[in-house]
């Protein structure tokens, strides 16, 4: 078995595949050069919480006890279906079943401007390094993109370097678009501005400013201009699908797979990020460890149910500001669905925002903003579909705890 990639789809699927038989040869490339260490740590690395030989997930002998072959530094170049190989570093490797665990990489919007020095993504450890080298030195710093990683980044920095000014842009009309209302939004941004940040909604990007290789800051689509002497640029992942491609598997806005992560090629399986299923990418780390699981057993050739897709569940890990959102909470920006049901409550001060959606006497989202008693209850309820019709009139009660 070939794996590309060794992130958390790549490691997983190795592991799930070793721990199921002892017997099979596996073996895993990636262009990275460090063993798979989970991506949210890199916030905690950028805060100096954490040091780079503390990021690696599993030691490097772990590999070897666990007889997987691991390849660093070895970027697959080319997929030959026909005689069933992968070309790395010029030489061609045989495999009876290939996995594809490439994952996604960092969107840049067209800025006008680009590329500038100074001027980064945060997607991998070599990332992580440049952005907290250059931030160390800078007083000004601006952040593209006011989702869950753009926040996490500004508040990691901003608590390893105090003395930086931040300025959050968003785009959208509010903060986290993906996961928040209008309501709960308006509470976190007022949480964050206390801290010092600076944010700014509705605020589109236009062009990075700087005449030389350094940007100097940034010019809005309505005229506002922003200084700043670097920027990190957080606008989502696209998944990376040119190997898929090049070799002539079926892809959509991903690697388009069944529910036994099998590629329109039998022998070929994709997860994780790279994977879409059902039409949808997940980009989250608890598809990918489902998706691994299940795709291990059918490599296999073993018995397991099939992949019918996740309870996305996001937390926004800033100290201080606990959020939580599960399950489906699409009906953010318009009214609610006909048949769908919303509960909103808020405490007096404020201090806490909790939304809960309800489709036929079932909960199937939530946010919790401001309290993290409830998370693991709620999203249990949600991810086991439990009816919820006799505490329907508690969720009402802002000190309800679902006990
Ligand atoms: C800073 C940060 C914080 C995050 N926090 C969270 C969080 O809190 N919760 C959450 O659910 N998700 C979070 N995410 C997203 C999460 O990390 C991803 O969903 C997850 O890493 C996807 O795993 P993956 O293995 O599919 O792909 P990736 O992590 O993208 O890994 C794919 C690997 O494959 C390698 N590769 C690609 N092409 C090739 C090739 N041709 N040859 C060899 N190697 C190749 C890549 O270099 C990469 O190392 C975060 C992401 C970042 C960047």
């Amino acid at each position: 078995m070939i794996v590309i990639g060794n992130n958390v789809a790549g490691t997983t699927v190795a592991k799930a595949m070793r721990d199921a038989d002892q017997a099979v040869d596996i073996d895993i490339y990636s262009e990275e050069t460090t063993p798979y260490y989970p991506r949210p740590r890199l916030i905690d690395y950028l805060e100096g919480k954490v040091l780079e030989k503390d990021l690696p997930f599993y030691p490097l002998d772990w590999y070897q006890t666990h007889r997987l072959g691991l390849h660093l530094d070895h970027r697959a170049e080319r997929i030959d279906r026909t005689e069933k190989r992968i070309q790395v570093q010029g030489r061609w490797e045989l495999y009876d079943k290939l996995i594809l665990a490439t994952g996604s990489s960092a969107f840049v919007p067209p800025f006008l401007g680009l590329p500038k020095e100074n001027v980064f993504t945060l997607r991998t450890l070599r990332d992580a390094k440049k952005i907290r080298e250059l931030a160390a030195k800078s007083k000004r710093i601006i952040v593209i993109g006011g989702g869950l990683l753009g926040l996490e980044t500004g508040r990691g920095l901003c608590s390893a370097f105090p003395e930086l000014h931040i300025t959050i842009l968003e785009s959208g009309e509010h903060l986290l678009m993906r996961q928040l209302d209008h309501e709960g939004a308006d509470i976190l941004q007022g949480w964050i501005e206390a801290t010092g940040a600076r944010v700014s909604v509705k605020a589109e990007t236009e062009k990075i400013l700087g005449d030389g290789s350094e940007a100097e800051g940034v010019m809005l689509k309505d005229g506002r201009r922003i200084d700043g002497d670097m920027i990190v640029i957080s606008a989502g992942t696209r998944p990376n699908l040119q190997l898929a491609k090049d070799a002539g598997l079926k892809v959509n806005k991903g690697v388009v797979v069944d529910a036994s992560l099998r590629t329109s090629d039998p022998d070929i399986f994709a997860l994780g990020d790279v994977a879409e299923f059902s039409g949808q990418l997940w980009a989250m780390i608890p598809p990918a460890l489902d998706e691994a699981r299940i795709a291990a057993r059918k490599i296999l050739g073993q018995s397991s149910p099939d992949y019918s897709g996740t309870v996305p569940s996001n937390t926004l890990k800033v100290a201080g500001f606990d959020l939580t959102s599960v399950g489906t909470v699409r009906s953010l920006h318009e009214p609610p669905e006909p048949g769908i049901e919303e509960i909103r409550v808020t405490t007096a001060d404020r201090g806490i925002y909790k939304k809960f959606v309800i489709k036929d006497g079932k909960m199937v989202g939530a946010i919790l903003l401001g309290t993290k008693k409830e998370v693991v209850k709620v999203t249990k309820l949600i991810r086991e579909g439990t009816p919820i019709e006799d505490i329907k009139d508690r969720l009402r009660d802002p000190s309800y705890t679902f006990n």
